[in-house]
């Protein structure tokens, strides 16, 4: 794997706009957190985000992005659907493991983060791959420190979920670069050794997102041309945030 010499910089003030739409991003996650109950479908989540983000004076990033282009404002991945899944009319039941992924502009500047929510009750084999997976988030916000190596935050995400378990975690999805644009360089692979790549300064933005599953990393993309499913069908959970890397350390700008 190849690396940029150097991470993009952000002023104080292009980080404090970045706070703002992370703040959407945040708040609207929130709402679906609460609102994905059993008997709510995809569609309806789909439909209080838009509401929730274009309230705040805010743009969701994911309508039309990419080819075909994506349909909708959030992404909704319900069990061995790890990413990018398509809100439908599927309703959710109790037990389901939802991912939410969403994302805001606020004056050119994006904001980007997931979260996994349990859907009524959950096994605790599922309550555990999330927890694993959002606790590997963690530790790959404390690695992003100025004077680190890029690779120590992947480094940082592998440990933690090897530590965990036996869990399968995806090669070809990775954390990224964010800015004015959602995704940016550099990729930040969520496995590795550490001690590689740029060195991280103050002034970086980052989206970390790990995504594992309860079995192999293999994916499937599905015929809807989004959905990113796991080959085993073994189900999986995916959290994400958009960090800055400040003078008193990782600051999380995808706060509510
Ligand atoms: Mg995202
Ligand atoms: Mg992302």
């Amino acid at each position: 794997m190849s690396f940029l010499q150097r991470i993009d910089v952000k002023s104080n003030d292009q980080i404090a706009l970045m706070r703002k739409a992370g703040a959407v991003v945040g708040q609207t996650l929130e709402i679906l957190r609460g609102a994905a109950q059993p008997g709510v479908s995809l569609a309806e989540l789909n439909a209080l985000a838009e509401e929730a983000i274009r309230t705040r004076g805010a743009t969701p990033s994911f309508l039309g992005y990419g080819v075909p282009p994506f349909p909708a404002v959030i992404c909704t991945s319900v069990n061995d659907v790890v990413v990018h899944g398509i809100p439908t009319d599927q309703v959710l039941r109790d037990g389901d493991l939802l991912s939410i992924d969403c994302g805001a502009i606020v004056d050119g500047w994006h904001g980007d983060a997931a979260i996994t929510v349990e859907v009524g009750t959950v096994t605790d084999q599922h309550r555990e791959l999330s927890r694993v997976c959002r606790q590997s988030l963690d530790a790959g916000v404390a690695a992003m420190v100025a004077g680190a190596k890029l690779s120590d935050i992947s480094h940082a995400i592998e440990s933690s979920i090897v530590a965990a378990g036996e869990y399968g975690i995806l090669r070809e999805y990775t954390g990224h670069g964010i800015g004015t644009s959602m995704h940016m360089d550099p990729a930040v692979p969520n496995y590795g050794p550490g001690g590689k790549g740029p060195k991280l300064s103050v002034g970086n933005v980052l989206a970390l997102e790990p995504m594992i599953t309860l079995g192999s990393a293999q994916t499937v993309v599905l015929g809807d041309d989004w959905s990113v499913a796991t080959a085993d069908k073994s189900w999986a959970s995916h959290w994400e945030h958009t960090i800055a890397i400040t003078p008193s350390g990782p600051q999380i700008l995808t706060l509510p």
